[in-house]
């Protein structure tokens, strides 16, 4: 391969105390902590809307936000939670399920009142600058050029660790293979009969296998959510094989998830109850991610730390969501692993597990936080804490910190992790180990 150097000078539009890179759940929540803190945001997001996997990837509905006694994505992720609701955005029968439109409004709504914050859609982020340690730089391309903003702290909300890992953090993806879980083309659907769809349907993979209606025999098929009066949002479909770091593999696994979905439409028509006039609506304009980078930390959230419940002096929050990984490839021994994995790494009522902060915080470098998906974890807890309310939970930690840093220069080590605490918890964070004495 040909090299070719380039170089140019290009404005520093934007100049701010926290730069926000990615405006999905994490990101966003990131967004509204530091705004509400008092620094200047700028935010943006290389989708139309905000809201990551939630809209643009079409994931139907919210995982859990407590663990049936305690309410544990507080704070921000519950302010979300109650305002779709209030706002109808949420299905005629489910409260956790997503109707996209009213929350891709409440996003914008959310974001567009904090005068701090400064946003920009269909905005990629394609290098990151630094000195030493220390970023100095996103540069970003948009439909009005290539352009520079800087700031004092950096959060990394792009699900991916892009911003970590281009600034040199070191990451591990997959398992010790490289192999990923799958992605899936999230789906939405018109012209279902819910009166007449079973609960849980009665599936029928055997027959359509034997009558060949898919060309890959996957038992693991999440279902279809109820997001409207005939609507149904799809959880449809995996692309084996795919690797959301580099845009040819999630090239190929869009044209083939797309693809898929025929089989699918044909396979709900034929063998379901109420879904004979189903018709596709729409997929999502970005492919559904489960698993990418994981960021390594000062500290790597583990399996251990799942089953002995962890407590840890520097928790920003509790979760309690299962281990669910859903097998990188199709075959009945890694579906039953899988259905193993999560019928039995799962709590009891009242049962979770502390996120430290430390691993929000990305080896070899000063000023950058990571929240979401892509916090330092191993592939376990990241099966679990990937979940949206996960994700606001390390979100608005990471906002909240980035505020903190300010006094140190953007040094996010040096900020008093128990003064991020008492202001986590004055914003409803569940965070029952702490206490003001403390
Ligand atoms: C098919 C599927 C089903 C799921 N089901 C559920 C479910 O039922 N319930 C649930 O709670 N969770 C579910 N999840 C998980 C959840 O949706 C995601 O893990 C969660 O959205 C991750 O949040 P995040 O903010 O870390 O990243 P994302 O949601 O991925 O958001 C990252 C944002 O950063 C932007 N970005 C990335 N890189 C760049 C860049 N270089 N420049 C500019 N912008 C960039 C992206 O456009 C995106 O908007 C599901 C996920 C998938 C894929």
């Amino acid at each position: 391969m040909s090299e070719f150097s380039f170089a140019r000078s290009i404005p520093v539009r934007h100049e701010v105390d926290v730069v926000v890179a990615g405006g999905g759940p994490a990101g966003v929540a990131a967004a509204l902590a530091a705004a509400r803190q008092g620094c200047s945001v700028f935010l943006f997001d290389s989708q139309n809307c905000f809201g990551g996997m939630g809209t643009a990837g079409l994931v139907p509905a919210f995982m859990q936000f407590s663990d049936g006694v305690n309410f544990l994505a507080a704070g921000i992720g519950e302010e979300i939670h109650t305002k779709l609701r209030d706002a109808g955005g949420t299905g005629p029968d489910n409260a956790m399920s997503i109707r996209v439109e009213v929350f891709k409004r409440l996003y914008d709504q959310l974001i567009t009142a904090e005068e701090n914050i400064t946003v920009s859609l269909q905005t990629q982020m394609i290098a990151v600058e630094q000195q030493d340690a220390n970023v100095s730089h996103l540069i970003l391309a948009a439909k009005s050029g290539i352009y520079a903003v800087t700031g004092t702290v950096f959060v990394d909300g792009t699900g991916d660790g892009d911003l970590a890992a281009w600034a040199g953090a070191p990451f591990e993806l997959g398992d010790e293979a490289g192999n990923m879980m799958p992605g899936t083309v999230g789906s939405l659907w018109g012209g279902i009969d819910w009166s007449r769809v079973k609960k849980p349907d009665s599936r029928r993979f055997d027959d359509a296998f034997a009558e060949n209606v898919f060309s890959v025999q996957d038992r693991h098929l999440p279902g279809m959510w109820r997001v409207g009066h005939k609507l149904g949002g799809g959880n449809i479909g995996h692309t084996f094989g795919v690797d959301s770091t580099d845009e040819r593999s999630v090239t190929r696994a869009l044209i083939q998830g797309r693809r898929d979905l025929t089989e699918y439409e044909r396979y709900y028509k034929e063998y379901l109850d109420g879904y004979e006039d189903m018709e596709l609506v729409c997929t999502g304009s970005v492919l559904g991610i489960r698993e990418s980078r994981r960021i390594m930390g000062d500290y790597v959230l583990c399996l251990d730390d799942f089953n002995n419940r962890a407590t840890f002096e520097d928790e920003i929050g509790r979760y309690s969501y299962p281990v669910d990984i859903h097998a990188s490839k199709p075959s009945e021994e890694n579906y039953a692993k899988f259905l193993d994995e999560f019928k039995n790494l799962r709590y009891g009522r009242g049962e979770n597990y502390g996120i430290p902060y430390r691993s929000m915080l990305p080896r070899e470098l000063k000023n950058v936080l990571v929240a979401g998906r892509c916090i330092s974890s191993d592939r376990y807890m990241q099966g679990s804490v990937r979940v949206m309310p996960g994700c606001y939970i390390t979100g608005q930690a990471a906002g909240v910190a980035a505020a903190l840093a300010l006094a140190a220069a953007g040094d996010v080590r040096q900020i008093a992790v128990t003064e991020l605490q008492k202001r986590l918890k004055a914003m409803g964070a569940f965070l029952p180990n702490y206490s003001a004495e403390s």
